[in-house]
């Protein structure tokens, strides 16, 4: 009997709610014989009743995943590598990619909803507000990971944009010294959100002088996203031209 060989997958978890999985994510799930999974970050409902054998990532290094995945892969398992939020963001999906490339094992990747939009979502906010910014970074501060020189945060503040900053709450006097030395104006607000779509999400909203008091307040020390910028203030009049009736557009008419 030949084996068939399904690809890999890379699938994205989304944020918590396991209701924010894409259709394919789930009927993936369900499919799957193997999945492995980051456990300090997905949410366990989603596993609730698959019939794979389930392997938490947590305690494990690189070279103990690949070989649970590749030895399920090459004897015709369904496996699926389940990441939180979106894989292509701080997932570290890529070395995993390069060895599967190494020994010429197929892999998909399938999107899922990424923290940084969850949290968008949470705060009710656009984070491409027209005539305040129309820019979104994703970030981090430099922790154990360093974050290359140019794209310090200091030296990103000075474009005011709109930023969601990943893995840093635990440095959050550091994240807010350097937007501040960076030129954010210290009345620009800040939002984290803790556990975005999770059933005990937490909101602290500030702005960049007394976020940190906040924080230090609140216990937030992981999993959790920092929104900061412009656009999430609630006192800008600016509205977007696309309803605007002065203004036409491929689907309507200027009036
Ligand atoms: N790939 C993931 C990010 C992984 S890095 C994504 O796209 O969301 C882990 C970091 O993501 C955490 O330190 C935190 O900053 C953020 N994060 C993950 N889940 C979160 C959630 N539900 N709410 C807020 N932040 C979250």
């Amino acid at each position: 009997m030949s084996i068939i060989n399904y690809p890999i997958i890379f699938l994205g978890a989304g944020p918590g709610d396991p209701e924010l999985i894409t259709l394919k994510g789930r009927r993936l799930l369900d499919e799957a014989d193997v999945i492995v999974y980051a456990g300090s970050l997905v949410n366990p409902a989603l596993l609730d009743g698959v019939k794979a054998q389930v392997h938490d990532s947590a305690g494990m290094d690189l070279d103990a995943i690949m070989e649970i995945m590749v030895s399920a892969g090459q004897s015709g398992k369904r496996v699926v590598r389940l990441h939180t939020g979106d894989p292509a963001i701080y997932g570290a999906i890529r070395e995993q990619m390069q060895r599967l490339d190494l020994e010429k094992i197929q892999y998909e990747v399938v999107p899922g909803v990424s923290s940084a939009l969850a949290s968008a979502a949470a705060l009710k906010v656009e984070l491409t507000v027209p005539e305040v910014t129309q820019t979104v970074i994703f970030t981090r501060q430099a922790g154990r990971t360093p974050v290359p020189e140019k794209e310090s945060l200091q030296n990103l503040a000075a474009l005011q944009t709109s930023m969601c900053i990943f893995l840093s709450v635990s440095m959050i006097e550091k994240v807010v010294a350097e937007l501040i030395a960076g030129g954010y104006p210290a009345d620009t607000p800040v939002a984290v959100v803790e556990k975005a779509s999770w059933p005990d999400q937490r909101i602290v909203r500030a702005t960049l002088v007394d976020i940190e008091e906040k924080i230090q307040a609140s216990e937030i020390r992981k999993t959790a996203m920092i929104l900061v910028g412009r656009a999430l203030a609630d006192d800008d009049t600016a509205v977007s031209k696309l309803y605007d009736a002065g203004f036409s557009h491929e689907y309507r008419e200027e009036k």
